[in-house]
């Protein structure tokens, strides 16, 4: 397609809609050709940060910075970004090559040139075979890859994209999911992706954007963020930790990571509330002192090796380098 990646930097960004504080003074530098995921639960300021960014609302304060150009009030199509509009969006009455090329027409490129890029866009997802058909003639998959070439035919430095697969069935799902990534492999631009589903984004990012009340709480890679969330709001969030309260403060000591031992061994007393079987896997869950509940996901073959019971009393340890202490 020849489009190159560029950097793009949020400064200062700040989005009120009235009294509300949507997004709170937030700053991020996005690397060029970054496969880069907005997470974060309902209400928490994505979709308000990603319609700035594409234009589509206005910043109450604050830049954006493409390229080292300030785009904050430039007009969407002039910014070198695009938003991917869920599939619903796509025009019913016109042809799936016409709905591809209708931004050009927009910009007043001729009909020829306009189906030749709407082709080209159509072969790259895979879908030159219908471009002749309508939307209501198409499976929701299909749909979702026709407004995926409808973004991209603007040759955008940034592809922006709010939930675009939570209206697809959990199987469609994950095959969307691979091929938004090859696809952004492909290209070498910057994809960013609004989700509030832990899994996706950390299927999909090469960095994840945690997003809590208006502010990022933690950005990093994937697996950085996973490993070591900086708050129990993250911890929590991405699932698979325990955050525990130890006199010095709270840690989150990741699940798979927790082991039982013998009543009065390890680091710490607890007892047996459930047991589920989960094939690979066995989660068993424990009361400590306080209330707290931990959850250890155990290997099946050490589960068995030595089968506890709800009810019984056991000791919960973990490796010094599991642990990692939590800002308050
Ligand atoms: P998310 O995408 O994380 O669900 P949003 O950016 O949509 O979050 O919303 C952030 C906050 O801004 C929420 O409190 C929401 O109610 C509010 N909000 C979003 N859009 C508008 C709007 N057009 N007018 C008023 N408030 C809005």
């Amino acid at each position: 397609m020849g489009a190159t990646g560029k950097d793009l930097e949020l400064v200062n960004v700040t989005k009120r809609y009235g009294e509300t504080v949507a997004v709170d003074a937030i700053n991020h530098h996005f690397a060029p050709g970054t496969y880069a995921c907005l997470l974060g639960p309902s209400g928490c300021g994505k979709s308000s940060t990603l319609r700035m960014i594409a234009g589509h609302e206005t910043v109450s304060d604050g830049s954006i910075v493409l390229g080292g150009t300030d785009v904050s009030h430039l007009p969407p199509a002039k910014r070198g970004t695009a938003m991917m509009f869920q599939s619903y969006a796509l025009f019913p009455h016109l042809s799936v090559a016409e709905n591809v090329a209708f931004s050009l027409k927009m910009k007043g490129v001729d009909r020829p040139d306009r189906l030749k890029r709407a082709g080209e866009m159509l072969e790259l997802v895979d879908l030159s075979r219908l471009a002749d058909r309508f939307p209501d003639q198409l499976s929701g998959g299909q749909q979702q890859r026709v407004a995926l070439a409808r973004a991209l035919i603007t040759r955008p430095q940034v592809l922006l994209l709010d939930e675009p697969l939570s209206a697809l069935d959990p199987f469609l799902r994950i095959r969307m999911r691979s091929e938004l990534k090859k696809l952004q492999r492909e290209l070498g631009i910057s994809f960013i992706h609004v989700t509030h589903g832990q899994d996706e984004a950390l299927a999909l990012a090469d960095e994840i954007v945690v997003m809590n009340n208006a502010v990022i709480e933690q950005a990093g890679s994937a697996r950085d963020v996973f490993n070591a969330p900086r708050t129990a709001f993250v911890a929590r969030f991405l699932g698979g930790h325990n955050v525990i309260a130890l006199p010095e403060g709270k840690v989150a000591v990741r699940s798979d990571a927790v082991r039982m031992t013998d009543e009065g061994a390890g680091r710490m007393p607890a007892q047996i509330t459930a047991v589920e079987y989960q094939g690979t896997h066995v989660n068993v869950t424990a009361a400590v002192a306080g209330e707290q509940e931990v959850t250890a996901l155990l290997p099946d073959a050490l589960y068995f090796a030595q089968p506890r019971h709800p009810g019984e009393p056991v000791g919960l340890t973990w490796e010094n380098d599991q642990q990692h202490p939590l800002q308050a």
